[in-house]
């Protein structure tokens, strides 16, 4: 049996912890890298006969998830109590929702070698985040950890996909759609390595053509692209591995271990949780009306899929393009802001992903923060446009207009670095430069026209790159023939 037989079936579960000011049940602050403890109250430390309230702008920002996902909103949901103990976890419980979620049918669309495809979402819920444990000594030396609850009862949304994804690398862009789409919307910041957006991956594989579903194991806290990447597919040859091997895949819950890039057991269905959930009894159940609904639905913004549909209409952009413009909301404002000034939107993609972006990296901006605004972009494009500069030196001077934010005109005047389009300079130039290579000239003149490009090099030259090219290559070739 080949391994080219099996396919993928992968369905990821995402935490994605919500920019509140305040937790999900109390008014403590949600900062990150506070003092350990300072962030608690008796609620979130499950203090008894403390009592959960349940944070409006939670929902607000489930519901605004929910719509953004194209999920049924459902009027009424229930949290409820996930039993389970850990020094983490205070109360010995988590409130998460069960039965009853707040979003439940949705999709994302991805673009996948050029076609759209669509992952379905089962569901959107709201819970809480648990603490956090320290671990200090290693266990030889008697060690011990710590609890910090600062992060105990930060909201936190958990979006299950359907199983619809089949392979690593169609993980990672739904991944990545689904961060965009939480970053558009505002609402969690998307840090992977603080662990505001991580993964639980489900993984099975089944000889393709059948239709049941294989035994799926779960991958646990995946806390980069690249390891969700190599884990999935790590995780995938072995199950095919095993298969092959005429043995059984077991479910059970897999850590992936990036230095030896290998999943191991972690904990197999017998040991699996039961969590017994119940309805929580200190929350009402949750109603949201229409015109809720209809509130957060007219605060929508345009979504990256929409955004990007729109770039290649609107604008007749490539997909190469407004995949990269629109995968972030500033770069795509920092666009649309320029070519209200410069109507020229290929060009003015060209010069975001290439200078734009370069400068962007290296200094570590987001481009919002620019030094080089819209508006100075759109400057210099019309100095390169009416031939003031050639592009050349507009790209020399790009890195100094980008650190220094001085507007591009007068760098130029201030450098001297204006084009010369002033006939007579360009051929009072021509005329030294064949006085001085008589011998290419002749090999021109009888046929070597590649030399062309070596005459250009000269005229270049002696006036430091500034001569117009359009013009000096007319005027050298009338020069050079004549
Ligand atoms: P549970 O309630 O046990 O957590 P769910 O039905 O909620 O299971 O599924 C959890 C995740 O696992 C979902 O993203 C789902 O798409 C995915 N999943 C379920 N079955 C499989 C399977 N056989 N192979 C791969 N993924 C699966
Ligand atoms: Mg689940
Ligand atoms: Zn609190």
């Amino acid at each position: 049996m080949d391994h080219g037989e099996f396919e993928g079936v992968i369905g990821l579960e995402v935490h994605a912890q919500l920019l509140t000011d305040t937790k999900i049940f109390c008014g403590c602050s949600t900062k990150f890298g506070g003092e350990p403890n300072s962030h608690t109250c008796p609620t979130c430390m499950g203090l008894p006969g403390a009592l959960p309230v349940l944070n409006k702008k939670v929902v607000d920002f489930a519901v605004k998830l929910g719509l953004a996902l194209h999920c049924d909103i459902n009027r009424r949901s229930i949290f409820a109590r996930k039993n389970y103990y850990y020094p983490d976890l205070p109360k010995g419980y988590q409130i998460s929702q069960y039965e009853e979620p707040i979003c439940t049918d949705g999709y994302l669309d991805i673009y996948l070698d050029g076609n759209k495809k669509r992952i379905r979402v089962k569901r959107v819920h709201m819970e809480e985040d648990a603490g956090k444990l320290v671990h200090e000594g290693t266990i030889e030396s008697s060690s011990y950890s710590l609890v910090d609850y600062n992060r105990s009862s930060v909201p936190l949304l958990e979006i299950v996909s359907e199983p619809d994804i089949e392979t690593p690398g169609e993980a990672v862009l739904y991944l990545k759609m689904l961060r965009d789409v939480l970053l558009y919307l505002e609402i969690c910041d998307g840090n992977m390595e603080e662990g505001s957006f991580r993964c639980d991956a489900n993984v099975s594989v089944r000889k393709k053509g059948v239709s049941d579903l294989g035994t799926r194991t779960e991958l646990k806290n995946l806390n980069s692209f690249r390891f969700i990447e190599r884990s999935l597919a790590y995780e995938m040859e072995r199950q095919i591995g095993v298969i092959v091997g005429g043995g059984e895949v077991v479910q059970e819950t897999r850590l992936f271990n990036a230095e030896e890039g290998a999943t191991y057991s972690m904990r197999g269905k017998e040991e699996a949780h039961d969590y017994r959930y119940f309805p929580e009894p200190d929350l009402l159940p949750l109603t949201v009306d229409d015109q809720w609904v209809d509130r957060i639905r007219q605060s929508l913004p345009e979504l990256p899929m929409e955004k990007m549909d729109r770039f290649m209409t609107e604008h007749g952009l490539p997909k190469y393009d407004v995949e990269i413009l629109a995968s972030d909301k500033e770069l795509a404002d920092y666009f649309e802001e320029t070519i209200g000034l410069f109507p020229e939107p290929k060009t003015v993609s060209n010069w975001i992903m290439t200078e734009l972006l370069r400068e962007l990296k290296s200094g570590n901006v987001s481009p919002k923060r620019s030094p080089l605004s819209p508006a100075n972009l759109a400057e210099l494009l019309v100095l390169i446009k009416d031939g003031t500069i050639s592009i050349k030196i507009g790209k020399e001077i790009f890195p100094e207009l980008f650190r220094s934010s001085v507007s591009p005109k007068s760098l130029v005047e201030k450098k001297g670095l204006l084009q010369i389009s002033d006939e007579s300079a360009i051929v009072a130039t021509i005329d030294r430069v064949i006085d001085r290579f008589p011998k290419e000239v002749a090999d021109f003149r009888g046929g070597k026209e590649k030399l062309l490009g070596f005459f250009v090099g000269q005229v270049m030259k002696e006036t430091k790159g500034k001569a117009n090219p359009k013009l000096l290559n007319e005027l050298l070739a009338r020069r050079l023939k004549g």
